[in-house]
């Protein structure tokens, strides 16, 4: 009895000198956070906004771990998104290269007043606060005004995006994490209020389309839908670009 089980361990120890730790916690494989699941690309790709490619496969992030320590201007902004009602998670450090990064993102599912955000959004934190104040202050109390409903759920088609602004050479404020595209968003009566759609400028949307503009300047520096231009057709495009000048884009 006692021969059959140090043979046991005997083989069990050399099974475990066979698969060492380090094989199992370095495949050779990069399947890392650093792995776009959209392009296999590094670097800026020359993607439309609003790919549906995007929503269709969604970005893998993954979660946060011990790292340095978090610089106060983030750890306030965590501490308004908690405020705000956010649902978010941090999640690890971004960095596809050149202008593509967020040091310390978070995937937002969910906002201020139990609304959902689908796919669930990679941004900056400080875009995340921006979107939630927008949300909370001007679009769900216009939902309610125009539409006596609440919003259920945020439609975005693009949130943290290594790419180029169509037509230029300039990265996007999509590869900061500071921009995100809202392509519908479906209210708890069953409404669709769909910026995909031809003709959406029709009676009550008319009137959400101009204050979505109007106000969305006071928690934005861009805001861009459909008139603008033929890239905007189908949706709204926010962001927090810095400006020096202070000049802000709504249109
Ligand atoms: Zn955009």
């Amino acid at each position: 009895m006692r021969t059959t089980l140090l043979a046991a361990a005997l083989a069990m120890s050399a099974l475990a000198a066979a698969c060492t730790v380090t094989d199992v916690m370095s495949p050779s494989v990069d399947v890392g956070a650093r792995t776009d699941s959209i392009s296999t690309q590094r670097g800026l790709a020359r993607l439309v906004p609003s790919n549906p490619m995007m929503v269709g496969f969604p970005r893998f992030n993954a979660p946060m771990t011990e790292r340095a320590v978090m610089p106060p201007d983030e750890v306030a902004c965590r501490r308004e998104l908690k405020r705000l009602g956010v649902k978010y998670r941090d999640i690890a450090p971004i960095n596809d290269g050149g202008a593509c990064r967020i040091d310390w993102p978070v995937e937002v599912t969910g906002l201020s007043g139990n609304i959902g955000m689908k796919p669930a959004a990679t941004l900056s934190c400080d875009m995340a606060a921006a979107f939630a104040k927008w949300t909370k202050n001007e679009l769900a109390p216009a939902a309610r005004w125009r539409y006596f409903s609440g919003v259920k759920t945020i439609h975005q088609g693009s949130s943290y995006s290594c790419r180029r602004i169509a037509g230029t050479s300039t990265a996007s404020e999509h590869s900061k994490g500071n921009a995100l595209d809202v392509m519908r968003i479906e209210l708890k009566s069953g409404k669709d209020i769909d910026v995909r759609k031809p003709g959406w400028f029709a009676f009550r949307e008319r009137g959400l389309l101009k204050s979505v503009r109007n106000d969305g300047c006071q928690y934005f520096t861009t805001v861009l839908g459909p008139g603008y231009d033929a890239a905007h057709a189908d949706h709204f495009h926010f962001d927090i670009k810095d400006r020096r000048n202070g000049y802000r884009a709504c249109r």
